[in-house]
Order: structure tokens, then sequence, then C-alpha cells
């Protein structure tokens, strides 16, 4: 293939990327925006390799077979409650691919590089591989942080921030050594790649020190921060190879990572340098994570309510919001819940979601599942449109979720999750609660929205207890 059918080629899935990422900003237009991304993917993966730089098919195709064939496999069989974990390797992925570039282009240099040409190619491979090494293992803490279950016992991979002393200037020793490093090895030839190799180890071990730091609450955060530098070691490793089509897709996916982290910050009342450095909620570590106002509170200090109660509740209500949560998704409960909600509608009810930007375990975690059960969008509502009607609803339905629905975040000062702005759901004359027990969420607080007057506990599994909630209806 000539070199300008292939600019032409990367150009155009270029664009389709950009349109792609266009479609993915709203509900309706996502699976076209989807579409748009696997068709540019094949024309980039198509164009490269029938393009100049490859001349030998035999590696190419058995990595592309046996890369596609465990792919498949995992995305088949990931359940919707490991897809943020899943996210998360896949990230860590990214950056181990920079790191692989980023050494294998020093081992094989570029012919014909001379003078500042020389100098600007080596400092491409040295920032690629610090980027990259920063985000394979920030992103395998991440895999372990929202794994949780056996993983939570080892300390690295604990929901709450583990804070080292000093740990901003260890951080910045460690930025600083890996500058002082990348200038060595670019003076200085002969112990280059020593030099890299000890870049690679020094920025792995400060992409798994910024992680750890961050508590469970900053999560959602941190996972859109690894998206975005996964898109600049993707950026980095085109520099390397030359490759216009990478240089552009890291962009888009760093940018549109970066653009994201901001969001998720406002919507968290966060400041983006807080989370980043992280310890933000737990006074530098000096302090120790408040366990909210309802302290010493347990399940005897709660009014249960059984199935028949709650599907009485539902008929009665005239106003119903269901609020779900990261439990909605563990459950699977979103089908019996679309049931539900058609059932209540066509008896005159008006029925609407409330969202949370942090709901789940991924940005966008419960319209995913929303959609995958056809509720219809035009009643999927986000926290700031529907909060301010919470005190003219019957009935709040909240459905596994916990840390979202919390008044001491806006209540106590002292709380890990404080400033986070919360689905106001007290406000509302009745509020059904839908878990297991009296477990916290993922921040890891009490809630004292457990212990209202106004409030009933239905404890149990959510899509059992949904099941025999619409039977009863
Ligand atoms: P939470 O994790 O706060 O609470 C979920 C609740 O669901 C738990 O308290 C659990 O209680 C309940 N639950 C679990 N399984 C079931 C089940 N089978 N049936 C019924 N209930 C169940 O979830 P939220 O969605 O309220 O909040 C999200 C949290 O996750 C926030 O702290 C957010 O910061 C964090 N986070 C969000 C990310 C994102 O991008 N959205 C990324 C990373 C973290 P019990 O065990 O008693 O049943």
């Amino acid at each position: 293939m000539n070199d300008s059918l292939l600019t032409i080629l990367y150009l155009a899935a270029g664009v389709l990327f950009i349109r792609s990422l266009g479609g993915l900003s709203n509900q309706e237009s996502a699976r076209r925006g989807n579409t748009f991304g696997i068709v540019g993917m094949v024309i980039a993966v198509v164009a490269t390799a029938l393009g100049p730089d490859v001349d030998g098919y035999v590696v190419l195709g058995a990595g592309v077979v046996v890369g596609a064939a465990i792919g498949a496999l995992v995305a088949a069989r990931v359940s919707m409650e490991a897809m943020p974990q899943l996210v998360a390797l896949l990230h860590s992925f990214v950056g181990a691919a920079a790191v692989l570039v980023g050494l294998a282009s020093f081992l094989n240099p570029r012919p014909g590089l001379h003078g500042v040409e020389h100098v600007i190619h080596q400092s491409e491979i040295f920032i690629g591989v610090f980027v990259g090494s920063l985000t394979f293992t920030g992103s395998l803490i991440a895999f372990g942080k929202l794994q949780g279950g056996a993983l939570k016992k080892i300390f690295l991979f604990r929901s709450a921030p583990v804070l080292l002393p000093g740990r901003h200037l260890l951080n910045l020793a460690m930025v600083l050594g890996c500058g002082y490093l990348t200038y060595r090895g670019i003076a200085e030839p002969d112990t280059g790649f020593a030099s890299l190799l000890i870049v690679t180890a020094i920025s792995g071990v400060l992409g798994a020190h910024l992680v750890m730091a961050i508590g469970g609450a900053d999560m959602p955060v941190v996972v859109s921060m690894l998206n975005s530098y996964s898109g600049w070691a993707a950026a980095a490793a085109g520099f390397m190879l030359e490759n216009d089509l990478l240089i552009i897709t890291g962009a888009l996916v760093g940018s549109s990572g970066a653009i994201l982290s901001y969001i998720m910050c406002r919507a968290m009342n966060r400041s983006i340098v807080n989370v980043i450095f992280g310890g933000f909620g737990t006074g530098d570590g000096a302090k120790p994570a408040s366990k909210g106002s309802s302290a010493g509170l347990g399940r005897d200090d709660v009014t249960e309510l059984d199935v028949d109660g709650t599907a009485d509740e539902l008929k009665r209500a005239r106003d119903v919001i269901i609020v779900p949560g990261y439990g909605m998704a563990v459950a699977r409960a979103q089908t019996p819940i679309h049931e539900i909600t058609q059932k209540l509608r066509a008896a005159g009810a008006n029925v609407r979601f409330a969202i949370h930007p942090v709901a789940g375990r991924l940005p966008g975690h419960m319209n995913v599942l929303l959609a995958e059960a056809n509720v219809p969008y035009d009643i999927v509502l986000e926290m700031d449109e529907i909060n301010e009607d919470m005190s003219d609803t019957d009935l709040v339905l909240v459905v596994g979720a916990n840390d979202i629905v919390n008044p001491d975040a806006l209540e106590d000062p002292g709380s890990p999750i404080a400033g986070m702005p919360v689905l106001e759901v007290w406000h509302a004359e009745t509020v059904v609660v839908m878990k297991r027990g009296m477990a916290a969420g993922y921040a890891g607080v009490q809630n004292p929205l457990f212990f209202k007057p106004n409030t009933r506990m239905l404890f149990g599994d959510a899509k059992k207890n949904l099941d025999a909630i619409l039977a009863k209806l």
C-alpha cells in the first residue's frame, strides 16, 4: 500500500473515532457511536497491517489471532458488575504496550537520526516509557481495588487510601529522579538502556504509589484518569513508531479521559489536584475516617418492611423515583425493575429513575444496565435534573445504592465523602432501601439514611425481592 492511500485511510479512521466519541456522549446515539469506533478500528488495523512498516505476517498474524481470541473470550464472559475491573486491566495493557514499544525502539534505533532529531526521538522514548509504566502499575492497583473480594485483604488493594509518610516528597523525588535519568540516558548512550530500565522501574513504583493513596470514594476519578493516561501512553507509542493514527487516537483518548475526570471531579465536588495526589477526604491521613453521624446504630434501629409491604407502597404511590446503585449491578436486577416500571406506569404512576454520576463502579454504569433492560431513556434522569423533585415524591425505591444517597456527605464535614453531592432521597414521603444487610458502601462509611423515620429497609438480594414484588403487582 502506498503512503498516500495509507494517509487517506488513517484520516478516515481518525474521523470515525471522533464521530464515535461524539456518539458515545449520548445514550440514544451510543450504539451508532460504537459502530463508528468499530469500523474505524478495523480500517486502522488493516491499513497498518498492509502498510510499509510491516514486512512479515507470521508474527503479526499470530499476535492478532491470539489477542483477538483472548479478547473475545474475556468480553463474552465478563459479567456487567466486573466491567470496571476489566476496563482497568485493559488500561494496564496499553501502558505495558507503550513500555515494550519504548524498550524496542531504544534497542532498534531509527536509522539516520542525528543531532536534535535524535534527542527528540530519545526523549519520546523516555517519556513514553515513563507514562506507560505509570499507567501499567496504577491500573493494576485500580483493578485490585475495584475487584474487592479476597484481594481486599491485600494491603495494596484496600479500598481505603494507603498513605505512606512523606508521600508527596517521595513522589516528587521519583519524578525528579526520572527526569535526571532521562537527561543522563540521552547524553550518555552507553548507559542509556540501563537508565531507561531504571526509569521504567521508578515510574512503575510511582504509578502504584499514586493509586494506592486514593481512597474508595475517589476511585471514579482514578478510573477516568487512568483512561486518560492510557491515551497519552498510546500517543507516546505513536510518536516512537511515527504512526500518525496512533498519535491521533491516543490524543483523543487522553484528552477525553481528562475531560471526563474533570466532569467526575465536579460531580463529586473534588479538586482534581487533590484526587491525583491522593488522600483527599481523610485529612491527609492524619484524621481517621469518620464513621458518620449514625455510628453505633445497627439493624435493630431500622424499620424493616417485607415484600408485601413494599408492593403495597408501590401500588399506593403516584410519584415514584427509583435510585439504582452498585447492588443493582451485582444482583442483575435491571430486568425486573423494568417490568415493575412498566406495570406501575400502566397503572398511571409517574415513574422515573435518578442517576448519580458515580453510581456503580464506572461512569455511566447504571445507564448501560438500564439501557440493556430497555428502560426508556426519557425517564432516566441525571441527579441535577431530579434532585429538586424528591420532596414532591411519594416513594423513592433505592435499589442497591448506598454512598450516593448518604446524607452525611452534606451533613458531616468529617465524613470521607463530605462535600460530594448526593441524591437527597430522604426528602421524599417514604424511602424504601433494598440491600442484603447493614454493610457499608464502597466508601466504607455508615449511612444515616437507613435510620431516618421515613425510611424502610427491605433486606435481601435485590433481584429475588424485585421478582417477588413483580409477582405481587
Ligand atoms: P455502594 O458501593 O456505595 O453501595 C452498594 C450497596 O449495594 C452496598 O451497600 C450493598 O449492601 C448493596 N448490595 C450489594 N449486592 C447487593 C445485592 N445482590 N442485592 C441488594 N443489594 C446489594 O454503591 P453506590 O452505587 O451507592 O455508590 C458507588 C460508590 O462506588 C461510590 O462510593 C463511588 O465513589 C464508588 N465508585 C464509583 C465509580 C464510578 O465510576 N461510578 C468507580 C469506582 C468507585 P449489602 O452488602 O448490605 O447488600
